[in-house]
């Protein structure tokens, strides 16, 4: 019965995004004073790590790659640098 929740459509997906190994080419350094989000930075969340890419998805697995901080802590931290600034 486990079986049955694993259906074809997850299959497939999952094999397509898959990490080739490319982003590492696009992998983006950590900046000093700001958040990697405000550096233009994003993030694939497959891959995990934040690229240096112009494209909404990522060049080695292709899923969207998210542009925003997603909770509230982020938020919080980037206005906490603005402050010290
Ligand atoms: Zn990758
Ligand atoms: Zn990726």
């Amino acid at each position: 019965m486990i079986y049955q929740t694993l259906d074809i459509t997850q299959l497939t997906q999952k094999l397509i995004m898959v990490c080739k190994g490319i982003c590492y080419k696009y992998k983006a350094k950590k900046p000093l004073m700001t958040s990697r989000y405000a550096s233009g930075q994003k993030r694939c969340s497959n891959c995990e790590l934040f690229v240096n890419w112009d494209g909404t998805n990522c060049p080695c697995c292709g899923i969207i790659l998210r542009t925003n901080p997603r909770g509230t802590q982020d938020r919080q931290r980037l206005l906490l640098v603005k402050q010290q600034r």
